[in-house]
Order: C-alpha cells, then sequence, then structure tokens
C-alpha cells in the first residue's frame, strides 16, 4: 500500500488582511516548496464540521481523521492521554486550572499564572471522595488534568469554571438532574473542590507566596469532562487500512487525539508545541519513518501556526509559514507516498479566534493526476477539490496509485 504523510499546520486558514497587501499569511507567504505540491498534485478546500460557534482543535483533528463528530470525547479525555494518564474505561478526566479565591469570589483563574506546581499535586493527588480515587497530574503553567477513577461515574456534567472573574465561582453541576450517574460525579468533584480548598488555603506553599506577594493557589477551576471507552471508534488503522501508524507532535492535547485513535508515538528531539519546535527534526524525522521503518501512516502536527493567530500577528504567521516550507524540502523526493499539507481550522488573525472557515489543503504524490490549482493558498484553493473535512483520508486513499 501507498505510504501516506498527514502534515497538519494548526489553525492554518486565514483571512486576508491590509498588512499583507490583502493577502492572507499562506498567500502573502514564499512557499516554493507547498506550492510546488500543490501544482503538481490536488489543492482544494475542507469544510469544516463543528457543535460550538467554531471549530475546536479537537473537532478539526477528529474531522481530519474521519471520524464523525458524534464518536468525539471531551478534551480531558486527550488531556489527560497527552499527560501520559493510563486510562481505564468508566474514568472521567477534565482539564482544570489552578485559581484563587478570596472572600467568596475568583480573583485570577490563573492564580497569577502560576508555573511551578507540583507541590500543590502532591498535596491532592490520590485522595478518596465517597469511594472515588482523584488523581492528579500537572499541565503546562497554571493548567492541569484531574481523573476520577471509581464505578458509576458520568461525564454528563458541567464544570465549575465562570471564565471571568470577580464572581464566586459554580458548583459542578449534572446536565440532567434525573441522571443518577451524573448527580453523583458532580457531588464527588464538589466535596473534593472543598476539601482541596481547605488544604491548599493554608499550606505551606499559598503563604510562601503571599509573603512574596504572588497569588495563592487555592481553588480548583474545572471544564471539559470526557468518559474513556463510553464512545465506541475504531483504532484509526483498522478504520482505513493501515498497518502502522505513527505520530510526530510536540505533545499535550495533539499526543492524546494521536494515542486515543491508536497511532505510535515517533519521539523528536527539540519537538514542543511552541514557536522553538525544531521543525528540522519533525520533518527529517518524518521522511526517515516513512522510507525507513514499517511505519505507513504519519500525523506531523505543527502547533505555532495557531498561536501567531490568536496573538493577531499575521507578519508572524507568514514568516513561520515560510519557515516550515523550508523544512518541507524534502516531501517532494518522497516515492510511493501521498503528502498532505493541511490545517485543523482556521484561526483568522484578525479574529483572534477559531473560525468555520474552509481550510486550504493540498494532496501530492509523484503518481498523482493533479487538478488546476498552481498554488498553496486560500484563493488559489477555491478553483480546486471542495470536501468535507472528514471526508480527507476517504478522498486520499482514493486518489492512491491513480
Ligand atoms: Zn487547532
Ligand atoms: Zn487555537
Amino acid at each position: 500500500m501507498q505510504k501516506t504523510l498527514l502534515v497538519v499546520l494548526d489553525g492554518l486558514g486565514d483571512r486576508s488582511v491590509p498588512e499583507l497587501n490583502n493577502q492572507t499569511p499562506l498567500e502573502a507567504a514564499s512557499t516554493p516548496n507547498f506550492d510546488y505540491l500543490a501544482k503538481e498534485g490536488i489543492g482544494g478546500l475542507l469544510k469544516p464540521t463543528f457543535n460550538g460557534n467554531y471549530p475546536t482543535s479537537v473537532e478539526g483533528h477528529w474531522n481530519l481523521f474521519g471520524y464523525p463528530l458524534s464518536e468525539v470525547m471531551g478534551r480531558g479525555i486527550f488531556e489527560a492521554l497527552g499527560v501520559d494518564f493510563d486510562l481505564r474505561k468508566g474514568d472521567v478526566a477534565l482539564r482544570g486550572n489552578w485559581a484563587t479565591w478570596e472572600q467568596g469570589k475568583i480573583v485570577d483563574r490563573r492564580a497569577g499564572r502560576i508555573k511551578k506546581t507540583q507541590a500543590l499535586v502532591e498535596k491532592l493527588n490520590g485522595m478518596t471522595v465517597q469511594g472515588v480515587k482523584v488523581l492528579i497530574k500537572s499541565g503546562v503553567e497554571h493548567r492541569f488534568t484531574l481523573v476520577l477513577r471509581g464505578r458509576k461515574l458520568s461525564d454528563e456534567i458541567v464544570g465549575n469554571d465562570p471564565h471571568q472573574v470577580n464572581i464566586s465561582p459554580s458548583k459542578v453541576e449534572p446536565k440532567d438532574e434525573k441522571d443518577k450517574r451524573a448527580v453523583f460525579t458532580a457531588s464527588v468533584l464538589n466535596e473534593f473542590m472543598d476539601k482541596a480548598h481547605q488544604i491548599l488555603k493554608n499550606c505551606p506553599f499559598n503563604q510562601k507566596r503571599k509573603q512574596e506577594n504572588k497569588l495563592p493557589a487555592n481553588y480548583l477551576l474545572l471544564r471539559k469532562a470526557g468518559q474513556w471507552g463510553k464512545k465506541r471508534f475504531e483504532d484509526f488503522s483498522q478504520k482505513w487500512g493501515f498497518d502502522r501508524c505513527g505520530f510526530i507532535t510536540g505533545g499535550g492535547l495533539y499526543r492524546g487525539i494521536a494515542l486515543a485513535v491508536g497511532m505510535e508515538e515517533i519521539t523528536v528531539a527539540g519537538a514542543t508545541g511552541g514557536k522553538d519546535t525544531n521543525l528540522n527534526h519533525k520533518f527529517t524525522q518524518a521522511v526517515k519513518s516513512l522510507q525507513h521503518d514499517s511505519l505507513d501512516f504519519i500525523f506531523l502536527h505543527v502547533k505555532a501556526t495557531d498561536l501567531f493567530s490568536h496573538n493577531g500577528d499575521c507578519r508572524g504567521k507568514k514568516n513561520y509559514i515560510e519557515k516550515i516550507d523550508r523544512f518541507a524540502f524534502d516531501l517532494k523526493r518522497l516515492n510511493d507516498t501521498m503528502v498532505i499539507v493541511t490545517g485543523d481550522h482556521a484561526t483568522p488573525c484578525k479574529k483572534q479566534q477559531h473560525s468555520g472557515d474552509a481550510i486550504p489543503f493540498l494532496v501530492w504524490s509523484d503518481q498523482i493526476q493533479g487538478n488546476e490549482v498552481e498554488k498553496f493558498g486560500e484563493e488559489d484553493c477555491v478553483s480546486g477539490e471542495i470536501i468535507d473535512q472528514n471526508q480527507l483520508i476517504n478522498f486520499v486513499l482514493s486518489n492512491h496509485k491513480k
């Protein structure tokens, strides 16, 4: 079977901006390698599907991997897998922030953007509440992942994060008052959070922070619950008939999504989820793995494009796309390999937030019959194939060996 490389540039899609001569960052960027692949291969646009006001990265990747959104799990699951929680069927995972609660109000949702939180984790990890074990692991900066392990749990709950400050935090609530498991899970979490607050408010770690005029991390805000094993879906390789699927990411959420669908991790030195990631190592390793290892599918994720968009930095995004293109030099030398370059969703710099706009994509192999798209960009791709994002892998496989 022909091999496949899926390169996902997070938040790639964009809108034209006056600063870039009314072009998008991708159109304005000089990308000779991507342009070659688009010209010789097939270019087009992907239409995302999503549930809220705009697509999330989870939904975008779920679509790209070809799964229906009805099978997607709450984000907490992917976060938990991403930090190496060994999840068991029935576990409920949530995403959380260390926060500051003073005089009945949340005064900071990130506890002064606290960085080192291991001492706090150790105070709470492993506690048992109403027979349910509570496990916690630190995430990046003020974030953590919490896993509930026990019987009769549910992720049909709404977290307590008010998403604003100077109001009292809400309680975790069941989505449906008649759902016994959800009522139980909410009650476990609310009791745990009360206990956690009692432990945290007077612990030496926070007293020291107060002495240093820093905000104490004395409260937990939770959101995005997911339950492992609740949704049934096939492993990615089984679903699409690959032998071995690998992934290269900077860790965290994207690592969790790839692990959830059964991909194998290819570790790359210097790969981060930031602007400092080692693009050279990532692309070189992807090419090497496809040529020399028995992997026949690789998912390579680059996060930084989305970070520039959230900062509204269209020039930074354009320059970074140029940098990625330079490291994509070797892709056109891959024999017998379908190369896909696209994004998980659009993140227009003007909006500084995700949007439901269509996302440019290209598909190339040394055996493919190209279409009329000449260049890799939003405007250029309009004249190409327009397909649903969750049909991409299907589309690529149907073009194998043509
Ligand atoms: Zn994304
Ligand atoms: Zn984003």
